[in-house]
């Protein structure tokens, strides 16, 4: 660190403490030419990651806004607060390594990429939100997709009322029969 009073490059450091909150640490430093002493201070960089939305605006990232729209995704679903906590982590690292402007629609694309993998329902719910399908027939086109790869009846339960789940149990004939819809009434 540069001395701010002789302009000597080179100082030693006496002191180093953090702050009350643990978010920064100060250095008090000595020059080793003059003996001046001043204090740095060292803190986490803030991310200066900006969305570009769709209209091409920019307005600084908010994580808490990312956080509260999965959360809505997986309301009344079992994910726990620390799955959530992990994935917002994970993407918000995976967006500040990737550039400083990011577009709207990319965060859009890496919450349904992970969602995909943890939660059928709460992806197909963030997708009905976030992701503008084009028209109806992208929007079935991405239940059809994920249809093929889900749990028997998962989405089903979800998108259709009772009534006609439990139609469609009767007309399948055995399998659900008598097996509890833990969904019934929750949805
Ligand atoms: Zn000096």
């Amino acid at each position: 660190m540069r001395c701010p009073k002789c302009g000597s490059r080179d100082d030693k450091v006496i002191d180093s403490r953090q702050s009350r909150d643990s978010s920064s640490i100060r250095r008090r430093r000595e020059c080793l030419k003059c003996k001046y002493r001043f204090t740095t201070y060292e803190e986490i960089e803030r991310s200066d990651l900006r969305v570009v939305k769709r209209d091409r605006t920019h307005e600084p990232f908010d994580r808490r806004k990312l956080a509260t729209s999965i959360a809505k995704a997986f309301e009344k679903r079992s994910a726990s607060l620390l799955t959530l906590e992990e994935m917002v982590d994970e993407i918000v690292h995976e967006l500040e390594t990737s550039g400083r402007e990011v577009p709207s629609s990319a965060i859009g694309a890496k919450v349904l990429e992970k969602l995909r993998r943890i939660d059928e329902v709460a992806y197909l719910r963030y997708a009905s939100v976030h992701q503008r399908f084009e028209d109806v027939d992208q929007f079935v086109d991405a239940i059809h997709t994920l249809g093929r790869r889900i749990k028997p009846n998962a989405l089903q339960r979800e998108l259709f009322p009772p009534e006609t789940t439990q139609a469609q149990s009767r007309a399948a004939g055995a399998g659900s029969r008598g097996v509890p819809n833990e969904n019934h009434g929750r949805i």
